[in-house]
């Protein structure tokens, strides 16, 4: 079994709460290290009994809150070489492990598969964790759903995946041109429209949970990317919209605990 919970999601900070019995992780550190260590401990986690903290990559929304969380909690935190060399941990006690993006490694009863995805940091991947023949894929932060995150991410019971804007909202929208053009390149973020016509075509149907993950606050709206989704699903030959269930991750509270077994 895996209970997954997001504590918060968006351009403003990402952090993601992973467990099997005893065992706690992170995915990513990138909101205040007071609401981290505040949503560990609602869910009766002392934050120095993580097991460690996995770090997608170095953009300031997944790390931000690791230099002064680890001063309190000095847990192994699990990155690339590449991410490591843009991440500060110094001034902390915490050990840095190093895995290669591609290669498995364990942390406890828990298996972590990393893998590469699409977008302009050093070395970016999503990650595939499973626990006793259950499987949560997380994968925010890709401009474009590659045919290896396809695969991946394939037979995952749970699927945590970027929604991130709207293109038509990002086009008419405040954000500069040069940043627009950013986010709607290929190592960008991926779009509603994206997501949605990898739900309608690609999608395998073993999750029975999807979670929206990275929406932008300025190009996107909730209840937007999740009629996207349902729409997309719809659309499927093999099974009804409402077989699944769809969560929207917000910037400022965390989802509902998501059990998976
Ligand atoms: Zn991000
Ligand atoms: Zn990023």
């Amino acid at each position: 079994m895996l209970k997954v919970r997001l504590l918060g999601s968006g351009s403003g900070g990402n952090c993601t709460l992973v467990s099997s019995g005893d065992c706690h992780i992170l995915i990513d550190c990138g909101l205040n290290a007071r609401r981290i260590s505040h949503g560990l401990r609602e869910a009766g986690i002392r934050p120095d009994h993580l097991s460690g903290i996995l770090i997608s990559h170095e953009h300031r929304d997944h790390i931000a809150g690791l230099p002064v969380f680890l001063k309190s909690a000095p847990v192994p935190v699990f990155l690339s070489p590449g991410t490591a060399a843009g991440t500060a941990l110094n001034g902390t006690e915490a050990p840095a492990e190093h895995f290669q993006v591609g290669q498995p490694f364990a942390i406890g009863p828990l298996e972590v598969i990393p893998f590469a995805v699409s977008h302009d940091a050093v070395d970016p991947c999503g990650f595939i964790i499973r626990c006793r023949g259950v499987q949560l894929a997380h994968v925010t932060d890709l401009g474009c759903m590659t045919e290896l995150v396809r695969q991946r991410i394939r037979q995952s019971h749970c699927l945590v995946i970027e929604s991130n804007h709207d293109e038509e909202m990002l086009k008419i929208g405040p954000y500069p041109w040069p940043l627009k053009q950013r986010v709607l390149s290929r190592v960008g973020h991926l779009s509603n429209r994206d997501l949605g016509r990898f739900l309608a075509e690609d999608f395998d149907g073993a999750a029975a949970t999807i979670v929206l993950a990275h929406l932008s606050r300025k190009n996107n709206h909730p209840e937007i990317a999740r009629q996207n989704v349902r729409d997309a699903l719809a659309e499927r030959a093999s099974a009804r919209a409402d077989a699944f269930e769809i969560i929207v991750a917000d910037q400022d509270r965390p989802t509902p605990l998501i059990t998976i077994d």
